[in-house]
């Protein structure tokens, strides 16, 4: 195995033992869940957008992006990296960047210099795992799309016994983004 090969392999191990901004996002604007029923990775994206108004926000910036899930190795991993490549960026940069990625992992074709997202390159190989590792970035794609929903914090009201489940919240009304649990398959 290369050298490189190897910082690759690094790259993606790292990303599963240290996972970059795993965690609910309670000031998030749009949530979007993901299913790979394949392998069984599930992944929600919480994201918050730097302006609300209606103006700002095709032209707005991502200031805030988390995940949860569970899944596979290259389902978490991606997801944290994901995170990681879109923060900061307009919905259109991150879009760019997803293509790019989502070009390396279908064919394995990575820029020369070294670049976090060909840490996925090997996934070419396993055309299977290419959902598994695209799944994150599908999801963030669909938040993107939204418009913004009033946070959950904001949103939280005052109930009787002054405890909230984990889903309780804006997350969970039928008008609402998706919860966990009722992630789409986005059929790549
Ligand atoms: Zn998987």
């Amino acid at each position: 195995m290369s050298e490189l090969n190897d910082l690759y392999q690094s790259v993606i191990l790292d990303h599963n033992k240290r996972p970059r901004n795993r965690r609910r996002l309670p000031t998030a604007t749009r949530v979007a869940t993901g299913d790979n029923p394949t392998c069984g990775d599930q992944c929600t994206v919480f994201l918050r957008m730097e302006s609300t108004s209606a103006a700002a926000a095709a032209g707005g910036r991502i200031a805030e992006i988390t995940f949860e899930g569970s899944g596979c190795a290259i389902s978490q991993a991606s997801a944290s990296l994901m995170t990681t490549q879109i923060k900061g960026k307009t919905p259109a940069e991150a879009a760019a960047i997803f293509a790019e990625f989502a070009d390396i992992v279908k064919t394995g074709n990575a820029p020369e210099e070294f670049s976090e997202l060909a840490a996925f390159a090997g996934v070419h190989a396993f055309p299977a795992r290419i959902k598994c590792a695209t799944l994150a970035w599908h999801a963030a794609l669909e938040a993107l799309k939204q418009p913004d929903k009033i946070p959950e914090l904001a949103a939280a009201p005052a109930t009787d016994s002054g405890l909230r489940t984990p889903d309780s919240g804006v997350w969970t009304q039928d008008s609402g983004p998706r919860t966990q649990g009722q992630g789409q398959d986005f059929g790549l």
